[in-house]
């Protein structure tokens, strides 16, 4: 079973790439230009995952796929990285019939190793301390 902590970042993964969420009833696709604000996710995010979730939503699945979002939360599916481009794509959980489909498909130039790669919210206060003990480490080389 996906955690709605993996399907947050499965929808922002894919909001990077340009995919967006269909809402079947609204016939709307939410797509929300700023996924990431900082080491959060953006508010723009949240405004969509809230519409997502609202029970009046209906069935919302990511654009090119079939799994709906409320599919992803319940036992039947995993989400785990797509074989051919490391994306989180939906799987069906371990015995059952495995039909893995990654929306990369249809995705023009993916994977492309040049382009900056989707990603989740950074901590920069643990990024800074990295990269401060890295620099401590290169100029006690030096020395
Ligand atoms: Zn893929």
């Amino acid at each position: 079973m996906a955690s709605e902590q993996q399907v947050r970042q499965y929808l922002a993964y894919w909001f990077q790439l340009g995919k967006g969420v269909v809402i079947r009833g609204d016939r709307e696709v939410l797509l929300p230009r700023s996924v990431i604000q900082g080491n959060r996710y953006s508010p723009e995010f949240e405004a969509c995952w809230q519409r997502i979730t609202a029970n009046n939503a209906g069935d919302c699945y990511l654009d090119g796929t079939q799994q709906t979002i409320t599919e992803l939360l319940s036992p039947f599916w995993e989400i785990n990285p797509c074989a051919r481009c490391s994306m989180p794509v939906p799987f069906r959980s371990p015995g059952l019939p495995s039909e893995p489909e990654c929306p990369c498909a249809d995705v023009p130039d993916w994977p492309n190793s040049e382009m900056p790669q989707p990603r989740s919210p950074v901590d920069t206060q643990n990024q800074l301390s990295l990269i401060r003990d890295r620099l401590r480490k290169s100029s006690s080389v030096e020395q």
